[in-house]
């Protein structure tokens, strides 16, 4: 272990949202993001930070739209802290990208080290469902935006290494190019089978038949990605870091695949 990693270890605040929401009000005014509260968890708000290029008016297919979420399973929080310290790294990057960033979707789960919300939603089988305040703010915010991309960063306690859905009508390898230039940080979930779905290489190509997805294995429920790619957004990610490896390691990993997966569909 090196001694940054250490020093990282010994000091985390991983399910502090008090000390993430801190440091990107910080960012908000370098990066001129402005902030949106979707909702309330108990008094933790659930925030959404927009840029000054991010275009509303733009349609799906013809909208070089960013969209950024992290900690939709509070259990997850690689995710969250990546996406901070990606922003923070590359601030002027941000600041010149038309982008919608959620930085912590479910800041009560953060906090209590749980998949699930405050009132035990898996709030990622229920972006159709208008009743959830979380998700009708949420549709405030987006409206009918397209996205170019648009990418979900989540975690897994069975993983071995990192691993990735993607759907995309890009014609760009974007989910093989951004697992390339991850795996340098944590290897590839060395499996073929993960979840019950068949993967190779540590990627799962989807897109023709989600709707049989959703009715028949998510009992109906629609995950943010499914949604964001029917609705929205040309290409949806979702990636997997392995719970169980060093939250520094996890943390490096997703702020490396944010950079390598905007890269590999050339944008900026
Ligand atoms: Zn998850």
């Amino acid at each position: 272990m090196t001694e940054e990693e250490q020093r990282y270890l010994v000091e985390h605040d991983a399910h502090d949202f008090g000390a993430l929401l801190d440091r990107w009000r910080v960012l908000m005014r370098p990066c001129c993001l402005s902030e949106h509260t979707l909702s309330d968890q108990q008094g933790h708000p659930v925030v959404a930070y927009v840029t000054e290029r991010f275009d509303r008016t733009a349609r799906r297919g013809a909208s070089e739209n960013v969209y950024l979420c992290a900690g939709v399973h509070g259990d997850e929080p690689a995710g969250v802290w990546g996406l901070l310290e990606w922003a923070e790294t590359h601030a002027e990057r941000l600041r010149g990208l038309p982008a919608a960033i959620f930085p912590c979707f479910n800041p009560w789960g953060l906090i209590h080290n749980r998949r699930h919300d405050e009132a035990d939603r898996d709030l990622n089988r229920l972006f159709h469902l208008d009743e959830v305040p979380a998700i009708r703010g949420w549709r405030e915010v987006v409206g009918d935006a397209g996205f170019r991309l648009a990418l979900h960063l989540h975690e897994d306690y069975d993983a071995r290494g990192i691993y990735l859905y993607e759907l995309s009508e890009l014609s760009a390898d974007i989910g093989e190019r951004s697992l390339a230039a991850t795996e340098a940080i944590i290897p590839r979930e060395p499996r073929p089978e993960v979840d019950g779905s068949p993967f190779e290489n540590g990627l799962l190509r989807r897109g023709d038949d989600l709707e049989r997805v959703v009715s028949e294995e998510l009992g109906g429920g629609y995950p943010e990605a499914i949604w964001m790619y029917l609705k929205h957004a040309q290409a949806a990610l979702t990636f997997e870091t392995p719970s169980e490896y060093s939250l520094w390691r996890r943390v490096r990993a997703q702020s490396r695949f944010i950079e390598a997966a905007l890269a590999a569909a050339e944008i900026g």
